[in-house]
């Protein structure tokens, strides 16, 4: 078998591979076996050519006794940790024993497994504050504050918190499953997004008024339609007009603007821009682009208080590309924040 045919051969696995032949020196190898190990290993032994421990045991081991192995071999590319599951198989070259050596990279995999882990962790780390003051709350009820009915009223309305704050985030993580679920399949149902904002204002407004804010609209009372689904187009006013509540403070203004567009250059067609803007204390720089990530929080501490789940923006994110928009943050320390959204039409 010459030299070109076991390249050919090589060239057709869809993995990094390589083949060892006579003499222990690399015989062939495909473009992402090269990629992965060097241009000019074909013709070096496979000793200096491959270098990492597990992966030499394995094909030692194979070349030993026949038998195929595998092992897991971690590298890291232009920064990128990778994880590769390898495979030492041995053939008869007829003229003697070879081993050809598979790399299929599964840092996806591995990648995805990580951040299931996290998640878990996070949702845990995030009941579980809740619950242990409930706990804690519920022995003194039941021992010191017995017999304490001014205690206990009090008490029971932290408590009362605390369980509401369990409910809102087990429904932002409904939501959020539910969204990444449908989110391949676009929504085709005429919305009439400026009724949705009027409804919503109008349901905020006594968190508005509790927290001295002041709506201003700019936008038609009704008429202006988009392809979408209404309960998660409210869901996103509500979340960005709800965190300008919150974040922008107190006393300030809050603007809801809705302003059809002709050609929306993100969509390449027409759409409608939907601008939440607050005149709060902004975001710095470098939490803008992580702000849509699941618990990403500026000041963990102030979002708890005000009782966020560190959600809404990432339900938010998950909505908006399931209608097939674009969703901008502009902020800087001092200058408020600017959400805006664009929408095709
Ligand atoms: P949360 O439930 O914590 O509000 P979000 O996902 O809605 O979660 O927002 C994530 C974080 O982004 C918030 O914790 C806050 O730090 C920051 N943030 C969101 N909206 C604003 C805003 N309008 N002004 C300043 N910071 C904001």
């Amino acid at each position: 078998m010459n030299e070109a045919f076991l390249t050919q051969l090589l060239q057709a696995i869809p993995l990094a591979a390589v083949l060892i032949g006579r003499e222990e020196r690399i015989l062939a190898a495909n473009d992402e076996g090269r990629q992965l190990l060097g241009p000019a290993i074909v013709g070096r032994h496979f000793l200096t050519a491959i270098r990492h421990p597990a992966v030499l045991d394995a094909i030692e081991a194979s070349l030993h006794d026949g038998q195929q192995r595998r092992t897991r071999h971690l590298t890291s590319q232009s920064g990128k940790d990778l994880t590769f599951d390898v495979t030492a198989s041995r053939i008869d070259l007829g003229t003697g024993h070879g081993v050809l050596v598979c790399f299929d990279d599964i840092s996806p995999v591995e990648q995805a497994g990580q951040m299931r882990r996290d998640f878990v962790a996070n949702v845990s780390h995030e009941l579980r504050t809740p619950l242990t003051a409930l706990l804690g709350f519920i022995e003194t009820l039941q021992g010191p504050a017995k017999n304490d009915t001014a205690a206990q009223q009090r008490f029971l309305e932290i408590m009362q918190r605390e369980a509401l704050r369990m409910e809102r985030l087990v429904r932002d993580l409904l939501s959020l499953s539910r969204v990444e679920a449908e989110e391949r399949v676009r929504p085709t149902t005429p919305v009439d997004l400026a009724a949705v904002a009027g409804s919503v204002l109008r349901t905020l407004a006594p968190l508005a008024a509790e927290n001295e804010v002041t709506f201003d609209y700019q936008g038609p009372e009704q008429g202006l339609d988009v392809p979408g689904d209404e309960d998660q187009l409210r869901q996103v006013l509500t979340n960005l007009v709800e965190n300008a509540i919150k974040y922008g403070g107190r006393g300030h203004a809050v603007t809801l603007r809705l302003t059809p567009v002709e050609m929306l250059t993100a969509v390449n067609g027409p759409g409608l821009e939907i601008l939440v803007a607050d005149e709060g204390r902004g975001i710095e720089q470098v939490h803008l682009p992580r702000l849509t990530e699941r618990f990403y929080r500026v000041d963990s501490h102030r979002s708890r208080e005000m009782g966020g789940t560190g959600l809404g923006l990432a339900i938010v994110k998950h909505i908006v590309t399931r209608h097939r928009g674009r969703l901008r943050i502009d902020s800087e320390p001092g200058q408020g924040s600017r959400f805006t959204i664009s929408l095709p039409r």
